[in-house]
């Protein structure tokens, strides 16, 4: 529905100039939960800015239902941006705040008051029409400003950090809310956010970025179990990296010399070469006989971390490794400072990357 295509961003001009999105192309569905996702710098809000028409790419264009937007004005495209700071009119009621863009669109009296009506309902704010941005906490403004967003019907709503400010338990709820609100109306979300877990939870699809490009689109599951690269495995989750060695038989040695079949494509096993594979540290166990394990390594380190546990190795080959293992008080188990353990994990989860 949403066709970016080999869009330019460059700030600046001459040798100073910095390129901000270097010929970015990605395709969003209609009625889909979009996130654009990479840490700070890598363009993401410009990307964002791009789709609203607040930031003019120098290359490419942005296709809505085949109709190439780039020439349009903010107000005359069929999207709406909440931003990070809600933007709220403080001297309006939360009512006269989503009623707002309604009023500026010259909509009836009755219809504005029936969708402010409905939209108050859907971000279960009715009980506070009549109150002002300042006599709000955090979640519920940032309520009202989804409320603001919606209210117009979008084709396409764009949040950019849009849970940032809230504390981690009202993040949390916001989360399936924002979810929620996203599949009752079938409205398109492009959603910005840095946070790894916000995006894997809410997402239909996630676009991982870095330096102005787009490394990676997928599910959450195909982004966290299939990473294509090292920078998007370490961006998306803990993980264990282990260099390893691929023969032409198609298996890997592993440091320590143990040899797996790990989870290759069928035509990655035609030249024997150091790979590097991927392995989480939740898809891993311990064993007390290191010999029953593919990997083992000494125990440096135990972090108690509440609902589970993390054990720092160190591998044969010097590199550091992380398991991690529910608690569960029902079944303690005790494993020594200084012990050689085994590490356990199924082959086909591991993940193969190149060099
Ligand atoms: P964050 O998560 O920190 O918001 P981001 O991924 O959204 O980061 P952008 O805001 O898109 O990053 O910025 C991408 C790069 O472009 C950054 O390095 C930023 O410094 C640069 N940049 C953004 N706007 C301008 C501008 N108006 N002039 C020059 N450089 C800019």
């Amino acid at each position: 529905m949403i066709e970016v295509d080999r869009i330019h961003v460059r700030f600046g001009e001459g040798p100073g100039a910095f390129i901000a999105l270097n010929d970015v192309s990605v395709t969003i569905n209609e009625s889909e939960f979009f996130t654009l996702l990479g840490p700070s710098g890598c363009g993401k809000t410009t990307l964002l800015r791009s789709i609203a028409g607040f930031i003019h790419p120098s290359g490419g264009a942005i296709r809505l239902a085949g109709q190439n937007i780039l020439s349009l004005p903010p107000f005359k495209r069929p999207v709406n941006t909440v931003f990070q700071n809600y933007a709220l009119f403080p001297h309006m009621t939360v009512a006269e705040n989503v009623g707002f863009g309604l009023e500026m669109l010259g909509r009836p009296r009755a219809e504005i008051a029936a969708t402010v009506e409905e939209m108050l309902a859907l971000v279960k704010m009715t009980a506070m029409a009549s109150r002002r941005p300042s006599e709000l906490s955090g979640g519920q403004q940032q309520r009202v400003a989804l409320a603001r967003a919606l209210a117009p019907k979008p084709k396409v709503l764009l949040l950019d950090e849009s849970l940032s400010a809230l504390d981690l338990k009202l993040r949390k709820e916001m989360q399936i809310e924002l979810k929620r609100l996203q599949s009752e109306t079938g409205i398109t979300f492009i959603f910005v956010t840095h946070d790894q877990e916000e995006a894997l939870t809410m997402s239909d699809r996630i676009a991982v970025m870095s330096a102005g490009t787009i490394r990676q689109i997928g599910t959450p599951r195909e982004i966290y179990d299939h990473p294509r690269e090292r920078f998007v495995a370490d961006f998306i989750g803990d993980t264990n990296f282990v260099q390893a060695n691929l023969s032409a038989d198609g298996t890997v040695e592993l440091p320590g010399g143990a040899r797996i079949r790990a989870g290759l494509q069928e035509d990655a096993a035609v030249a024997a070469r150091p790979v590097t594979l991927v392995i989480r540290p939740e898809q891993t166990v311990l064993e007390q006989v290191p010999e029953k394990a593919p990997l083992s390594g000494v125990l440096e380190n135990v972090v108690y971390c509440g609902t589970d546990t993390h054990y720092h190795l160190m591998l044969a080959d010097g590199a550091r490794f992380v398991v991690r293992r529910q608690n569960n008080p029902a079944r303690p188990v005790t494993f020594e400072k200084g012990q050689r353990l085994g590490i356990g994990f199924e082959p086909q989860a591991v993940q193969v990357l190149e060099g």
